[in-house]
């Protein structure tokens, strides 16, 4: 599968700002610096689609890009949305924003009619906190399919990468989750995750 196209769309903090759009949607979610921009930069190979930022938390809109795929020697197209979610579990705003924030997104991910999956990106350096699995039960206790993601790869070798891959799965109970390591720096996992969004959006 090729990316054709990748556009932003809009930023949305609420429901009226979500764009009109039939296309199905794909969601992006994770921890603030968790490398999700970088991810989504790699995976559309557009540069600076989404702002990478060195300042975490930064980013507190819902971010819509329209992302084209092609299949390989196929005449099949499609188009998707790509939504970027604000990063959650960021100490530094304090209880009360974090609050709002969590609603902002819920309000999204429970409302939006052509929701197909989440990517829910975790880094493979560490164990996932509290409040990654805290995201994963809520996701699954509202039955989105989620596909968990984990950055970073490059960071560590293949042995740690095993061990924190069953960490991860440990941590979230589902002993036989897919968790798909991925390199924004070295463009690994690229294929393997553009198949799944690909195999998603034919019906
Ligand atoms: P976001 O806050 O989740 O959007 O995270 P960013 O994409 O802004 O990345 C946060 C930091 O992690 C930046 O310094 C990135 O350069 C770094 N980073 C992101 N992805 C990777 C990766 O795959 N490999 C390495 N080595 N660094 C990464």
């Amino acid at each position: 599968v090729l990316i054709t196209q990748g556009r932003y769309v809009a930023s949305a903090v609420k429901k009226e700002q979500y764009p009109e759009t039939e296309r199905p949607e794909i969601v992006f979610i994770g921890r603030s610096n968790v490398g999700k921009s970088s991810l989504i930069n790699s995976l559309t190979r557009v540069r600076n689609l989404a702002r990478v930022s060195a300042q975490p938390g930064k980013t507190q809109t819902i971010n819509f890009y329209e992302v084209g795929l092609k299949w390989r020697e196929e005449e099949r197209r499609k188009i998707f949305y790509l939504v970027d979610l604000p990063g959650y579990g960021y100490a530094r705003t304090g209880k009360e924003q974090r609050k709002i924030w969590a609603k902002f997104i819920e309000e999204y991910l429970l409302t939006s009619p052509r929701l197909l999956f989440v990517c829910q990106l975790i880094d493979i350096r560490h164990e996932p906190m509290a409040s990654d699995c805290d995201m994963f039960q809520w996701l699954v206790e509202h039955h989105i399919p989620v596909l968990v993601v984990a950055t970073k790869a490059d960071k560590i070798g293949k042995n740690a990468r095993q061990k924190n891959i069953a960490q991860i799965r440990r941590r979230f109970g589902v002993p036989d989750l897919s968790v798909l390591p991925y390199s924004s720096l070295k463009n690994e996992g690229r294929s393997d995750l553009l198949d799944v969004i690909g195999d998603s959006l034919i019906e």
